[in-house]
This record gives structure tokens, sequence and C-alpha cells, in this order.
């Protein structure tokens, strides 16, 4: 430890640098470096947008995580700056394109969650706006954005369940919250296996807030955009 410039166990690069991946509820996959060169807590963004947090060697990965927690804001904004996090529309794919897709996956996904919770809707519908990622209206017309087909499964149903919960309270008050939380914590423990949930858990499990699922999942929506 306190390698001088120099000294010859620097050369032995990997000997002194490790490595951890950290999944962090809003700015999601974080690769977490210990290195005997650094001398502070540092945050960086590479190319293509992916984070990497340094601490030196005698600083717990712990610090580096609330560091990092405590620049949440400005690692948003820097993403944002090199539009490297919201470009993941694949060049090519166009509004048809992603319309397409979505009529293949998000109306057989809002059925099966819709016949597993017991909701009645009339229709389900498709749409392309930047105003919101679905709605629901009172003759129980559900529409979905396109959009959702760039965003990660965990947030998907979080949408989806939103609007189906929107059948039965159609104000985002108390009622509509504890009934979408109680929906959300069964939904996400049937995918307690698959990766992209776990991060979510994970988070709301160490969540103080009121609807912790619904804190989380928003939180983590904000880092895409709807365009
Ligand atoms: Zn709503």
């Amino acid at each position: 430890m306190g390698d001088a410039p120099g000294n010859p166990r620097e050369k032995c690069i990997f000997a002194d640098v490790k490595e951890k991946v950290h999944i962090d509820a809003v700015l999601g996959e974080v690769l977490l470096r210990r290195s005997t060169r650094a001398r502070r807590v540092s945050i960086r963004i590479r190319r293509g947008g992916s984070i990497v947090v340094t601490v030196p060697f005698w600083v717990p990965y712990a610090m580096g995580v609330s560091f990092l927690e405590s620049r949440r804001e400005w690692v948003q904004e820097a993403l944002e700056r090199t539009g490297a996090r919201n470009a993941d529309l694949p060049e090519g794919e166009s509004v048809d394109t992603l319309r397409a897709r979505a009529k293949a996956v998000l109306p057989s996904r809002l059925r099966s969650l819709a016949d597993r919770y017991g909701f009645k809707y009339n229709r389900v519908t498709i749409k392309h706006n930047v105003s919101n990622w679905g709605s629901c209206s009172t003759k129980g017309n559900i529409n979905l954005n396109l959009n959702l087909m760039r965003v990660p499964e965990p947030l998907q149903d979080y949408i989806l369940l939103h609007e189906l919960t929107h059948l039965h309270h159609s104000n985002h008050g108390p009622k509509f919250h504890d009934e979408l939380e109680r929906l959300l914590a069964d939904h996400f423990s049937q995918h307690a296996e698959e990766e992209p949930f776990q991060a979510i858990i994970l988070a709301v499990n160490t969540s103080r807030a009121r609807y912790p699922f619904t804190h989380v999942l928003e939180k983590a929506l904000k880092e895409y955009r709807l365009v």
C-alpha cells in the first residue's frame, strides 16, 4: 500500500487494481475500482456512457458508493451532455420499427398481467408521444407509449401495472399506491431470479420511502426520455 512512484509493484497493474460491479438504483451498472495509484475518490464517465468510480486502495468500496450517490445529479447531467445513455435508440431503429415491436410485445404482456391480477380493460393502443409512458381512460382504454421498447423489462412492467391499477383508482391517492405496491411486490418476487429485477429489489430493500417500489422505479425511469 501507499506505493511510491517508481515502486516495482506499480508495474504489476493487475495486482494493484481491484474491481467490482455495483448496481445503482438510478444510474444502473457502475464499475467500482480500488487502485493503489488513486489519491482520492473520483467518478469518470467513459465514452459510451459507462461509469467508473475509483477509490484509493485503503478506502472501502462503500465510500465510493456513497460518494457516487451524493453526485448522482452531476453524473446524470454529464451523461445527458455526452448523450451516451439516452442514445440507446439503436441507429436505424425508426419509430415504425419500435411501433411494430411494441405491438408485438406490449399487448400480450398487458393481457397476462391483467389476467394474473384480475383486471378487466377495454382496449389497448400503442401510441407515440412525448408526454407520458402510458395512460388509462375512464372507459378502461389503456394507451402505451412505443418508447417502452427502449426501457428495461422491470420498468415496462411497472408502467403496465401502473396503468392497470388506474382501472381501480383513477387518481394517485393512497389507495392507488397501496394496491400498486402490493402488485409490484408480488410481480417482482416472481422474477427475483432475473438480474434486472434483482437490482430493483435490492434498491427497494434499502429504501425508506413510503412506497418503495414506486419510488425506486420512478427514479430509474428518469434515466430515460420520451423521444
Ligand atoms: Zn398514473
